[in-house]
């Protein structure tokens, strides 16, 4: 049996499991177009107990879970491998870098652990609606889990989502929503639409298991680290969900004196998708001003969760640095010939980091650089930079070169 509360982020009043659905009510509980997100909720377990039931012979992951598996839908997420990266590393001088591999979810992208989670919320709530704005990995999740689930999805993407991403959730019978606009504008409109006209919304942080499914690849680290934490984990942020449940994972496990330190942070932004970044390092929030990067998954002027991102780079002594799109697809490259992992252009852009972070980190520490996306899922964006061989007639004087 799950037991916790909600906690208010930011006022710190809790909330019985179903007393509220989304943001806290005292701290305005409203969405305001052009700030991040206020009130958002965070799961609070009783972590003395899980710290003396967990064991590591046997773990039980259900006891971190805010929803019981029970009402898991049929739709494997996470898991994913964890790899050292010895021939990145030479590149970037990191003895023990390793490479946590999410683009390997079943829809490719880490976005399924938060998908996975809120549609079991649903089932357990028996709403038959999951809403959702999305740069469009996020619908995809949602569009694939509600297809396991036998749940509607319907979802409000910007026009200019990767068609890739498009084909993947009209493929799983989602109803898609296509906005003018940018994801800022289809966020709005999503919450328009499921106060109006019901369902349950999985805005990213709007929803507050949404941290909770992503904490889900911090515990995972942890136990292919043997239990330990590392000493860095990369991330590339863009409403910094990922950031903050990366954060979650590790607090709880620090709450629950499994671990003794948490690992530093690392937040990685576009360019001209910088507000987190910005807010980090000035302490002033303001949204990044028109956001247009190849890395359409961290593409935002407005995270929605900005002030639990900041909180997570300052409370685990962490950093934060933006990477140029040039840079971005010279990192995608990087990590596809030196590990044979194809990300997509916002997954890559933590490769960028690295190389640009670099004295940010100790020579033998243990990195995990964390690849959120699959690049199957925009070749075009990887196409700019690879040039195809003209074609040659089929005999081998054309091929050319010697023995
Ligand atoms: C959503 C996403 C991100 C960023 O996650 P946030 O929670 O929005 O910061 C990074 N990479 C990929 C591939 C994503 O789909
Ligand atoms: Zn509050």
């Amino acid at each position: 049996m799950t037991r916790f509360h909600y906690r208010c982020s930011e006022c710190g009043k809790t909330y019985g499991r179903d007393e509220v659905r989304y943001l806290c009510p005292r701290c305005g509980g409203a969405y305001v177009p052009g700030e991040p997100l206020r009130g958002v909720l965070e799961a609070e377990f009783d972590l003395g107990r899980i710290g003396r039931e967990f064991d590591r012979n046997a773990p039980d992951w259900s006891l971190f879970s805010a929803v019981e598996p029970e009402h898991f839908p049929t739709y494997p997420v996470g898991n994913t491998p964890l790899a050292k990266a010895p021939r990145l590393g030479a590149e970037v001088g990191l003895r023990n870098l390793y490479v946590k591999n999410d683009g390997l979810n079943p829809s490719g992208s880490l976005k399924d652990r938060a998908s996975f989670l809120v549609v079991a919320e649903a089932i357990r709530l028996g709403e038959d609606r999951i809403v959702t704005a999305s740069t469009g990995n996020a619908a995809s999740a949602l569009a694939a889990v509600c297809a396991a689930a036998g749940k509607k999805a319907v979802i409000f993407v910007p026009a200019a989502a990767p068609k890739a991403k498009l084909v993947q959730m009209l493929l799983y019978g989602a109803e898609v929503v296509t906005v003018k606009g940018t994801y800022d504008d289809a966020f709005r409109l999503s919450l328009e639409y499921t106060r109006e006209r019901g369902g349950l919304n999985r805005n990213t942080a709007y929803h507050p298991l949404t941290i909770e499914g992503k904490k889900t690849v911090a515990l995972e680290i942890w136990a292919q680290c043997g239990f330990e934490a590392p000493g860095a984990v990369v991330v590339p942020v863009g409403d910094g969900v990922i950031l903050a449940g990366v954060y979650k994972g590790f607090r709880d496990l620090l709450l629950a004196g499994l671990i003794d330190r948490l690992p530093r942070l690392v937040c990685v932004q576009a360019e001209s998708s910088d507000a987190i970044h910005n807010y980090f390092t000035t302490g002033k929030f303001r949204k990044a001003a028109l956001p247009s990067t190849v890395a359409d998954s961290i593409s935002v002027s407005v995270p929605s969760n900005a002030h639990m991102a900041r909180r997570a780079i300052v409370e685990t002594d962490g950093f934060s640095l933006t990477v140029s799109d040039s840079e971005i697809l010279e990192g995608q490259a990087l990590l596809a010939r030196t590990t044979g992992i194809f990300a997509e252009p916002a997954a890559a852009a933590t490769v960028a980091g690295l190389r640009k972070g670099a004295d940010g980190f100790r020579q033998d520490e243990v990195v995990i650089l964390l690849v959120t996306g699959h690049g199957l899922k925009d070749v075009d964006a990887a196409l700019a930079g690879v040039k195809v061989p003209e074609p040659i007639p089929p005999n081998i004087e054309a091929v050319g070169g010697r023995r």
